[in-house]
């Protein structure tokens, strides 16, 4: 399994990270992709990069909840931290707490997709309350290799789809799929499972039955077993091919 986003950088992490690494490698994970948030994380997710080369694997970009007036500084900044990367992360758009600088978290969006647009490199979407800017946006820049994950998807299935027409974008599907109110169940439903890839999102949003705990990456199989159970598979088919479109995207052949 590839865990395709995990803040393993995080302080929650200080005290035991080389157990959890030894606990995700005994569960079944190969990869962790560690995306950037910005500068105040810098440090501590290259030094977790530097302890665990190989598995752990790093995302740069600036996180939309980061944006503010002064967000110029944080984008240069983030600009500098690309050698090395295997993808523009996280990006996006976060509506949730406020939109006071939707304006620029759209500014800062599109620039760093234009990075990867000059680095072929695939995009990790966030994406909160904000459907309609993202999808436009998505429109604005779109070219012919975009890609990415949209990561612990929130919205439709039809707005999946509607991203889906300006690039080729993967369902990052996380520790919510286990919650017993989740809408998610439906909208995975509708989706095929080429277009699904796994992610914890630790330390945030654990899958039951350790909601409201520290999440990490061990419990990718959790979401995997939610996951098979939901589109009726095996967990071993849902762990095959999400593994799969993760590794395609990641490393694999330019999209055509
Ligand atoms: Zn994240």
């Amino acid at each position: 399994m590839i865990d395709t986003h995990v803040h393993l950088y995080d302080q929650a992490f200080d005290t035991d990270r080389e157990l959890v690494v030894v606990r995700a490698k005994k569960a079944g994970v190969s990869h962790c992709i560690l995306p950037a948030i910005d500068k105040s994380t810098f440090q501590a997710q290259k030094e977790c990069l530097e302890l665990y080369p190989g598995f752990c694997l790093k995302a740069s970009g600036l996180h939309p909840t980061s944006v503010d007036r002064d967000y110029r500084q944080e984008l240069d900044f983030a600009r500098c931290t690309l050698e090395g990367a295997i993808a523009i992360g996280e990006v996006g758009l976060d509506a949730y707490w406020s939109r006071e600088y939707m304006d620029e978290q759209i500014l800062v969006l599109e620039e760093q997709i234009q990075w990867a647009r000059e680095l072929d490199l695939p995009l990790i979407i966030h994406s909160r309350s904000s459907f309609a800017e993202l999808l436009a946006t998505l429109k604005k820049c779109t070219y012919p290799h975009m890609r990415g994950i949209l990561h612990a998807w929130s919205g439709s299935a039809g707005v999946f789809r509607e991203a889906n027409r300006y690039g080729h974008f993967l369902m990052g599907i996380g520790g919510v799929i286990t919650y017993r109110n989740a809408r998610l169940a439906g909208v995975v439903k509708e989706i095929d499972l080429t277009e699904i890839v796994l992610e914890t999102d630790a330390p945030w949003l654990s899958p039951v039955p350790f909601r409201g705990q520290r999440n990490e990456s061990a419990y990718l199989e959790h979401i995997a077993r939610e996951l098979a159970q939901v589109r009726d598979v095996s967990p071993e088919k849902v762990i095959e091919q999400t593994t799969q479109n993760a590794l395609s995207l990641f490393f694999g052949e330019k999209n055509e």
